[in-house]
């Protein structure tokens, strides 16, 4: 159901017989949040939606979103996990029936090109994400891991390098006390 394009016909029916379901996504084939996440992360979406007519008989999706997504820090550009659940309520109207008269609704006209519910969940994803998703705390940023990795990937050269690298240490040590 997802998946599958629909139109307001379809939409109409599903929630004429109030339909439930329960779904895992998997972020590689969600390509705008898959696009700000971690390349190799395994990253999914747990959906629950309940459609079903709302007080003006037009149909309606609303449940819930459980993230569980490997995001990219904006301050260290490390993997950021960011798990939140988001609640979500949507009414659609027909786009042929719509009178402009629905100011205080929120809702979302279907014209006769149909919707992908897969993508309208996907939006409400990514509008829940903050411009400038970064770690909470600066110290849990992954600048000092970074750097240690550099200093242990080049251990090879040690003795080369030795003195430039032992000076940017003390350098760092001094900064952190
Ligand atoms: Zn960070």
């Amino acid at each position: 159901m997802l998946h599958q394009k629909l139109f307001f016909k379809d939409l109409l029916d599903y929630s004429s017989s109030k339909s439930t379901f329960l779904e895992k996504v998997d972020i590689k084939s969600l390509s705008r949040l898959s696009e700000i996440s971690i390349d190799d992360a395994d990253g999914n979406i747990s959906i629950s939606a309940t459609l079903k007519l709302n007080d003006q008989l037009n149909p309606s999706i609303s449940g819930e979103i459980n993230t569980n997504l490997s995001l990219i820090c904006q301050r260290c550009l490390g993997p950021l996990d960011w798990s939140k659940k988001i609640i979500y309520s949507i009414d659609f109207m027909n786009e042929s029936h719509d009178q402009g008269g629905q100011n205080n609704i929120e809702y979302i006209s279907i014209n006769e090109e149909g919707i992908v519910l897969l993508d309208l969940l996907e939006g409400e994803v990514l509008s829940s994400i903050p411009m400038s998703i970064m770690h909470k705390n600066i110290e849990l940023c992954e600048n000092i891991d970074k750097l240690g990795m550099f200093l242990r990937s080049s251990d090879e050269n040690t003795e080369k390098k030795n003195k430039p690298f032992s000076d940017l240490s003390e350098i760092l040590g001094k900064d952190s006390n």
